[in-house]
């Protein structure tokens, strides 16, 4: 079946860049684009009217946590200062010999109730993604069930993934004073890369070719120097992108430093990681960042120089009080810089709008991180952290993963006069503005609407699971504390 899209706006391409292109059609034929331009005079089957609306390439995030994040709601506004704002050690480090209970990534397997909160999980996050227009996504290295049930859900709902299990060489557990402990397995970062492989053995290519592998060894400092060198051998061998933290925590740079006489990015450049498709989250503590106080740094001389891609989340680190230090440098320097959304909200025209704006603060000038370098972060920047070269581009040949955003703000007064439709988006809309969203040329979301998926039950249902986490606190906390001591309420409770 051929599809054309007659839309007021397109984001086209040319060149290996996006263009504008005012009046024209989108037209699709099965899973690929055919034709992008003004006119279309050949037969079409169906025709999908877009006036005043923005065809775009979908989204790709190339940062997700899986889940609904309730535990990340106690850490709004406050923290630990000697964690220096990192979110994990916050509220994922339990108390020596407890688990963290309530969220589903870190259930054992055969723990009562968990299918349901695995699917809950995989469900709400592939919803979120995509009622926010976004069309492919990178999980950043979830256990085993969390892929299984992400599987069952992208099969079901139909958007794009790179999914995988993550592995590690050991975390960490908390005294009764909150101090970190590592507790490190490197056998365990070895079994966990041999089960990602087997996994990726099995799956990637399903879907269609929509469910795609990724190497995942979790953060920069909890992989043994084995452990990388495998995961890089591996990538190669098997054409693989990969995805780890690095340069993301001032506690992070500080151990690796101390453990290898090297920054977490020389660590990666000594091993052959660093590469467009190696994706580095967040990338933000790097040698360069003046805050670490580093002399000879290099880090982004070798980023850049390698092309090596960051996925960076603003929203997520700007609630940390971090930022990218900053955009023009990384651009300047040739870092690939894509976007991920990390933990909430999963909106990726929120996270071009932060971008830009702390991009802008950070550069110093309003010609850095401009509406058209957050867009081309949010898609084609994406595509080059996943070695390819069929996403995040409207033009023939592309995969036809395709998203319509209403540029009425759904009918509101919002975006006001539109002159330039990307400029608009990123600085009026939000993600709630998509309208449609096609991914393999098959179309997932319409008019807001996913089928298959109930957002009043799943709102009522990740709520009672907040619920959960936020009681259930002070059983593997490592100083005991109740939510509410963790996070205050933002005013005292009224009678
Ligand atoms: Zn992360």
């Amino acid at each position: 079946m051929r599809t054309k899209i007659e839309a007021s706006w397109i984001v086209g391409h040319a060149k290996g860049a996006h263009t504008l292109i005012r009046d024209g059609v989108v037209v699709f034929e099965g899973t690929r684009i055919v034709h992008v331009g003004k006119s279309f005079e050949g037969r079409v089957d169906k025709v999908i009217a877009a006036k005043n609306k923005l065809v775009a390439p979908g989204f790709i995030d190339t940062h997700v946590h899986s889940g609904h994040r309730a535990s990340h709601r106690l850490i709004t506004d406050t923290g630990r200062p000697m964690y220096y704002g990192q979110p994990f050690l916050e509220i994922s480090v339990p108390k020596e010999g407890k688990v963290v209970k309530g969220d589903p990534r870190y259930l054992k397997h055969g723990d009562a109730g968990s299918e349901a909160a695995f699917k809950l999980n995989a469900q709400f996050t592939i919803a979120e993604l995509l009622r926010n227009g976004v069309t492919t996504f990178v999980e950043y290295g979830s256990q085993l069930r969390v892929q299984e049930a992400l599987l069952a859900e992208v099969t079901r709902l139909g958007s794009r993934a790179y999914l995988a299990p993550g592995y590690d060489c050991g975390r960490w557990v908390g005294d009764d004073k909150g101090r970190l402990k590592r507790v490190r397995n490197d056998q365990s970062g070895l079994d966990g890369l041999a089960l990602a492989l087997d996994w990726i053995g099995k799956y990637a290519g399903a879907c269609d070719g929509r469910v795609q592998g990724i190497l995942v060894p979790r953060e920069v400092e909890t992989s043994s120097l084995e452990v990388l060198k495998r995961t890089r051998a591996a990538a190669d061998e098997r054409k693989l992108p990969i995805a780890t933290h690095a340069a993301y925590s001032v506690l992070e740079f500080h151990d690796v430093v101390r453990e290898h006489m090297m920054t977490p990015i020389e660590l990666l450049e000594s091993l052959g990681l660093l590469r467009p498709t190696l994706n580095i989250g967040h990338g933000n503590f790097i040698a360069d960042n003046p805050n670490l106080n580093y002399a000879l740094a290099r880090d982004l001389e070798l980023m850049g120089r390698a092309g090596a891609t960051i996925s960076h989340c603003p929203i997520n680190i700007v609630r940390r009080a971090r930022t990218l230090d900053n955009w023009q440098k990384y651009r300047q320097a040739g870092v690939n810089i894509a976007l991920g959304s990390d933990t909430y909200p999963r909106d990726m025209i929120m996270n071009m709008r932060t971008a830009s704006y702390l991009g802008k603060i950070m550069s110093r000038t309003y010609f850095a991180a401009t509406a058209g370098e957050v867009f081309h972060a949010a898609t084609l920047a994406g595509a080059v952290s996943l070695g390819r070269d069929d996403l995040g581009r409207l033009e023939a040949g592309a995969l036809a993963d395709i998203i319509i955003i209403d540029l009425t703000g759904r009918n509101s007064l919002r975006y006001g006069p539109i002159r330039d439709p990307v400029k608009s988006v990123v600085e009026c809309g939000v993600g709630d503005d998509v309208e449609t969203v096609i991914v393999d040329g098959k179309i997932c979301m319409e008019n807001g609407v996913i089928p298959g998926v109930d957002f009043a039950q799943l709102r009522a249902d990740a709520q009672a699971a907040g619920e959960q986490v936020w009681a259930s606190l002070p059983e593997w906390d490592p100083l005991g504390r109740t939510a509410e001591d963790a996070c205050p309420w933002s005013y005292p409770e009224g009678d």
